[in-house]
């Protein structure tokens, strides 16, 4: 009998933006500990609970192990050949009949660099769409289009260590103790040792809150509004950095006219905040040497969730703080590669490096690199294909590792549209809610079972090896995103990521130095990276992303939250939880996680809970426009007044939030406006 090997191999956490590294132990499929290193770049001696724990699904014996063919209402298992059979058919039938376009791809944040870079190059270069996007859709786009706009590039301004080295850092709309833990726990030492400042403005009083400096409570939907009128104080005080809006920034003269209408008043009574609250988040900014701002999906999915990140945006851009160790921008990405799925060109007008199909220059680039003709106009957002499913214009879809019936908003909508979808692909870890809707479902590994790159929060790119070999017929997404392409004629031949990697950074300029020997072990890169391998931590020191190395401030109004409705009379909030992964299609089949957090819940506050005799652990139901669920009760003061709180942890239809919400977007970027709905509660 062979012995069992006791093994070491470095990984990437999986289950965030932070992107901690760590050995991780194993004897033979037994995952015996993780192990951090000191040179892990992020997280050196800690990871949070997720990291430590959360990788015993691994050997779950829900996952998929061969690939499944519906038959009927049931799925058989096929091999591989008979699956790529039925997907070259299908989707060769549905384009002869329908045009290129009446197929799309959904890459996946939580795969790897190559991964995503094959998926977006399926969609273009073999399918011949741009119909291809990820869910940074569904999170941070506003945020990264936030940045564009008035500096030029997508990517948080800094590093970590960046936000370490604030004398104040304001959280905006997240919950890095939950959501982002261990970069958490590194501003609780910076707040310790440094005594760095904290704002916290949420409205919410999560974890964060409870150890700020200072906790606002804006009414839901308002942080545009308190945000400009903190700026305008600001200006108004003589307290701008004038230096750096003369020498650096464009648009200050007209961007002041825009914030008029902003006054304390104003946003006191919008806002629901007292005067002296604004003004006291304006004068810990002025008394600040060092200001770095973070903010998640508490600010972006919202109908003006792009221009409250603007706002952002200009207000740090008028104090100065940016471009200068310790200052910044930090949109906290919520999947370990979210940044690097739209990096690698998983969006509908970018191709790798941000580089736009409509750019005849770039286009052609890629063209002469893949030796094809390239689509040239943007496809269609993750967001736009629901719509398009319903409208009858999108008959086939390529969905990867996401949870799309359970995660995107309005999943009744979502559902209804995979109903009517003539032909879909998914291929994930597990049958997942929204796998049970595809007709081809391919078996693909999860991280530790493959090798690649994962891009963090900060722009750091880092390597991730093969912990683990891929259970049964389980494949790395790689090699089954090459199979099809091989399918509709590819000829491709990649033999590992590394190859891939190459490719990507021979031709986009953003990575141009980066390679594997680079990143080899615990070595990163944060992009972007010089062709001699010079990377850069800190963004725009020698100008911001436009020809005339200016930044734009960039005026922007607000827009009122969604109205559903008397009788819809609390205002519904959602988000993570510090031991789960969104859904929980991972983290639910680790046996010590599940047993914490077994089920989703809702947070009611105690004058809610005494008005309607509702106690904790009673079952209610949750009703909106759109759909209802059935939830226990948690009664807490980390919410106040009508504001309900329910986790996105969704192990049975009934429980799913998203059920409750709407299929409106931020006006920009498509993204959903999960946080803007109203719900009645009604007692079971
Ligand atoms: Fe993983 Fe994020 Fe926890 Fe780090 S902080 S261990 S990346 S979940």
């Amino acid at each position: 009998m062979r012995e069992a090997r006791i093994r070491k191999t470095k990984t990437v956490c999986t289950y965030c933006g932070v992107g901690c590294a760590f050995d991780v132990w194993t004897k033979d499929r037994h995952i015996l500990k993780v192990e951090p290193q000191m040179e892990a770049p992020v997280n050196q001696i800690s990871t949070c609970v997720k990291g430590k724990f959360g990788w015993d699904f691994v050997n779950s014996p829900d996952r998929l192990t061969k690939p499944l063919v519906r038959k009927g209402d049931r799925f058989v298992e096929v091999s591989w050949d008979e699956a790529l059979d039925v997907i070259e058919r299908r989707i060769k039938d549905i384009q002869a009949q329908h045009g290129y376009d009446a197929v799309a791809f959904i890459s996946s944040s939580k795969a790897t660099n190559e991964e995503n870079y094959l998926m977006q190059k399926l969609a273009r270069a073999v399918m011949h769409t741009n119909n291809i996007d990820n869910c940074s859709r569904y999170c941070q786009s506003p945020a990264t289009e936030a940045l564009r706009r008035t500096m030029g590039l997508g990517g948080d301004t800094g590093s970590i260590k960046d936000l370490e080295l604030a004398d104040l850092v304001l959280i905006v709309g997240a919950n890095p103790a939950e959501a982002h833990p261990v970069l958490s726990t590194r501003l609780r030492r910076a707040q310790k040792k440094r005594g760095q400042k904290h704002i916290v403005a949420d409205v919410r009083r999560n974890i964060m809150a409870t150890r700020a400096d200072l906790f606002i409570q804006p009414r839901q939907g308002t942080d545009l509004v308190w945000l400009s009128a903190v700026t305008k104080y600001i200006i108004d005080q003589g307290r701008h950095d004038e230096a750096f809006l003369r020498d650096r920034v464009n648009g200050f003269d007209e961007y002041v006219k825009s914030l008029e209408k902003f006054t304390l008043d104003y946003a006191s009574e919008v806002c629901g905040l007292r005067k002296e609250e604004i003004i006291r988040v304006a004068e810990m900014i002025m008394e600040a040497e060092r200001v770095a701002v973070c903010w998640a999906m508490g600010v972006t999915q919202h109908r003006g969730g792009s221009d409250t990140s603007t706002a952002i945006c200009n207000l740090l851009l008028v104090t100065g703080n940016v471009a200068r160790p310790g200052t910044g921008a930090y949109p906290l990405r919520g999947h370990n590669n979210v940044q690097g799925a739209g990096d690698m060109g998983c969006a509908p007008p970018f191709l790798p490096g941000y580089e736009r199909v409509d750019n005849e220059a770039q286009r052609r680039k890629w063209e002469k690199l893949w030796g094809v003709e390239l689509p040239t106009t943007p496809g269609l957002n993750n967001h736009q294909m629901v719509d398009a499913i319903h409208e009858g214009k999108l008959k086939a879809m390529y969905l990867c590792g996401e949870d799309m019936a359970v995660v995107d908003s309005n999943a009744n909508y979502v559902e209804d549209a995979f109903r009517k979808l003539e032909f879909f692909v998914v291929q994930d870890v597990f049958l997942s809610k929204t796998a049970q809707f595809a007709d081809v479902v391919l078996p693909a590994a999860p991280s530790l079972e493959k090798e690649g790159t994962f891009t963090n929060t900060e722009r750091r790119i880092q390597r991730l090896y093969r912990v683990l070999d891929p259970l049964g017929d389980s494949k790395p997404d790689w090699e089954i995103i090459q199979m099809v392409a091989n399918r509709f004629g590819a000829n491709w031949h990649y033999s590992s990521p590394r190859e891939i990697f190459e490719e990507m950074a021979s031709a986009a300029d953003l990575f141009r130095g980066a390679s594997y020997d680079r990143l080899e072990g615990y070595q990163s890169l944060q992009w972007p990276v010089l062709p001699d391998g010079t990377d850069t931590p800190l963004l725009y020191t020698d100008g911001f992303a436009f020809p005339d190395k200016k930044a734009r401030l960039y005026p922007v109004d607000w827009t009122p939250p969604i109205e559903v409705g008397e009788e819809y009379d609390l205002e519904l909030n959602n988000g993570r939880l510090l031991e789960h992964f969104h859904e929980g299609n991972m983290t639910s089949r680790v046996p010590g996680i599940h047993e914490k957090v077994p089920e989703t819940f809702v947070e009611i506050s105690p004058e809610l809970a005494k008005e309607r005799g509702v106690t904790d652990g009673a079952l209610v139901r949750l009703v909106s426009p759109y759909g209802s669920i059935k939830v226990r009760v948690t009664v807490t003061d980390r919410v106040s007044g009508k504001h309900v709180y329910v986790p996105l942890l969704s192990h049975a239809d009934e429980e799913a939030v998203n059920r409750l919400t709407s299929s409106d977007h931020d006006t920009v970027t498509y993204t959903p406006a999960y946080k803007e709905m109203r719900v009645r509660m009604e007692v079971i």
